[in-house]
């Protein structure tokens, strides 16, 4: 006897919900694509307790005549597609007749619809099973309550995250239907409050103000661009705004959201360097392109798609957005040049003038040194010569070693480099603010001393002891310093705080809002104190000292994603990350030129670190030659 039956309707749609029916934000996805099948002009969307007690959405669409209300929950049912031809033409959202029958497996459902000719039905069903179906009222349009979502499959509830989360996810969900169809005017209201409304006027730059505030909405601009397949058009962020992650990025397929890789990166690769390491931009992007050349029947939940013509695609976006940037003047608002970036020439015309406002640099250099002394400086007050050659004495080495290497021939100009008034060489000073505090004997560092024959390439330092020859990465050895330096800061206890001269502000979406709310107090541990501030914002008033200057905002939104993403992660990880997140942001790169003096600080202080072989990320620092391998290499010995 064979031991294979086909399973009844219920247990397959159980099956088929456990794909679209996740958690309650996917049966709000579903029952609003339906609606925005159904031509509706006002979606509402009504939840109890994070839809765990209810889902409600309410449309004013085409409606479901009495004789088709059952059918709507049949496996496979749908009016959307009629044969196999109309598979590769989709032009609405929904097409697999799943998301009704799934939903009603694994809730209790309530539907009245009408199509507003005649009386309309009303429908209740539990667990699959229906409990009634009768005549209702004719208004235009359908009426969709889920309640009780997994009641039958405790497995699914368990899996379930907070009432936060869940929300969360709802408002996202609602937040990226409202700016695919700016044309349709939404409302999300949770447990009575209203968390989005949008006026349906087809006003895209209204909808992503209301998403994301109108700061943001300000720093956006519109683009268009056409190839001979595809239209594109949407919003971009000025590189001025930017977040640490994707999730502000949208990408639209006729109409669709979905996540597709090649096309952010197209929009990335557009970008290019304006962004910063690991920031993202905002953008909106919606491609039209005939359905024939899309593949939207690729997950269950429709999130993926699959395009023909791809690098058509991806060229026409580069293209476009790179375009619409360079025609932009993107130099930001109250930020200077960045460092390393200026011409030799215009470092050098600088001189310091008594009473005059010192360049951004100079200040911000400043703002190091006096935050490490932990005293606060005045910043409205100019800058003067005196102080500054007060603070200059920092340079000083104290290392005897240096002493040792002086005398060696083949360095050059020791006593003269800290008489370099150059705003290069004041900025450069920077290497030695992060110096490590302890003290250690020369005896108890992991590796000997090394003293320094030069620099290569901008990048490498070359040094040498009788132990033979090192190539020292310059980078991966300041982020290692910067590292531990951190990692001991973030920890202390007793935090140091300093107010800030200009608070804060952080904006965030509504969901984004809701979840870092909920995270307030992991944040509080490694610094980060939070204040809300109205329409989703939040006030940051001070940060911890050991904040590096001028980049304290970045800073922060960089922590809030780190403790976003990881969630109730402990704590002391989110500390080690964060300290090698800003080890990464404070560190000298590659092709940078470095003085002898702040070479020699590099190698001095790399002993001092716990672990001066390998950068927080695991790649190495020093490389050896010894004596031997060099001597081998001549043919010296054998
Ligand atoms: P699909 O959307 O893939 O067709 P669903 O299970 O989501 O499948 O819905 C089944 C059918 O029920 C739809 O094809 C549509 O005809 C009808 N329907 C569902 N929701 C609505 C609605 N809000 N307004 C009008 N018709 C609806
Ligand atoms: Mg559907």
């Amino acid at each position: 006897m064979g031991k294979i039956v086909l399973l009844d309707d219920n247990l397959s749609n159980k099956i088929a919900a456990g794909e679209v029916v996740e958690r309650p934000a996917s049966v709000v996805k579903e029952l609003v694509e339906n609606a925005i099948d159904a031509g509706s002009s006002v979606i509402e969307i009504f939840i109890e307790e994070a839809g765990l007690k209810s889902i409600r959405i309410i449309d004013n669409g085409e409606g479901i005549a009495p004789d088709d209300m059952l059918n709507a929950f049949e496996r496979h049912a749908t009016s959307k597609i009629m044969n196999e031809n109309d598979l590769f033409r989709i032009r609405t959202l929904g097409f697999r007749g799943e998301a009704l029958p799934s939903i009603a497996s694994v809730s209790r459902v309530e539907v009245k619809s009408s199509t507003g000719e005649g009386i309309g039905s009303r429908l209740v069903i539990e667990g699959g099973k229906i409990l009634k179906h009768e005549g209702s009222d004719s208004r235009k349009g359908t009426d969709f309550k889920v309640e009780n979502i997994f009641f039958n499959t405790p497995a699914r509830l368990k899996y379930l995250k907070s009432e936060t989360t869940e929300l969360g996810t709802i408002i996202d969900v609602a937040n990226r239907l409202a700016i695919s169809h700016p044309e349709i005017s939404f409302r999300l209201i949770s447990n009575g409050r209203e968390l989005l409304k949008t006026a349906g006027n087809g006003n895209i730059q209204q909808v992503f103000s209301t998403i994301y505030g109108i700061e943001i909405a300000k720093k956006v601009i519109p683009f268009k661009g056409s190839s001979l397949d595809f239209e594109i058009e949407g919003l971009i962020g000025l590189p001025e705004v930017t977040r640490a992650s994707r999730n502000y990025m949208t990408i639209l397929v006729n109409g669709r959201y979905v996540k597709n890789f090649f096309i952010s990166k197209a929009i990335l690769d557009a970008y290019h360097t304006l962004l910063p390491i690991n920031r993202y931009p905002y953008v909106l992007l919606s491609v039209k392109l005939d359905p024939y050349l899309v593949d939207v029947n690729v997950h269950p939940s429709k999130m993926e798609v699959r395009l023909s013509k791809e690098s058509e695609l991806m060229e026409l976006v580069t293209k476009t957005i790179k375009e619409k940037l360079q025609s932009q003047t993107l130099i930001p608002t109250g930020v200077s040049t960045s460092k390393g970036q200026k011409k030799v020439n215009e470092q050098q015309s600088f001189r310091f003038n008594s009473g005059s406002k010192p360049p951004q640099a100079i200040v911000d250099y400043f703002n190091e040194i006096s935050s490490n002394k932990s005293e606060s400086i005045n910043l409205s007050m100019p800058l003067r010569e005196e102080n500054f050659s007060e603070t200059n004495k920092e340079f000083k080495l104290q290392n005897s070693s240096f002493e040792e290497i002086k005398s060696l021939d083949y360095i050059t100009n020791g006593n003269d480099v800290y008489k370099d008034e150059s705003v290069d060489s004041i900025n450069d000073g920077k290497v030695q603010a992060y110096t490590l505090e302890h003290n250690l004997d020369q005896t108890e560092s992991a590796i000997p001393p090394m003293y320094l024959i030069g620099q290569l390439h901008g990048t490498y330092l070359l040094a040498q002891n009788e132990n033979g020859l090192f190539i020292i990465d310059q980078h991966a050895a300041q982020e290692r310093m910067k590292y531990e330096f951190y990692k001991i800061k973030i920890s202390e206890v007793e935090q140091e705080f300093q107010d800030l001269l200009l608070p804060i502000t952080l904006t965030y979406s509504t969901d984004d809002f809701i979840r870092i709310n909920d995270l307030r107090k992991t944040l509080e541990g490694i610094g980060v104190f939070l204040e809300e501030f109205g329409g989703n914002s939040f006030i940051v008033r001070a940060t911890p000292t050991w904040f590096p200057k001028g980049d304290e905002q970045v800073l922060l939104e960089e922590l809030i994603e780190q403790v976003l993403t990881n969630k109730k992660a402990d704590i002391g990880k989110i500390r080690e990350e964060s300290a090698i997140m800003m080890s990464c942001k404070a560190s000298i790169k590659a092709n940078r030129h470095l003085r002898q003096d702040e070479m020699q600080q590099l190698l001095d202080d790399l002993r001092l670190t716990t672990d001066p072989f390998t950068c927080p990320h695991g790649r190495p620092i020093i490389v050896q030659f010894s004596q031997y391998e060099i001597e081998k290499m001549f043919k010296r010995v054998m």
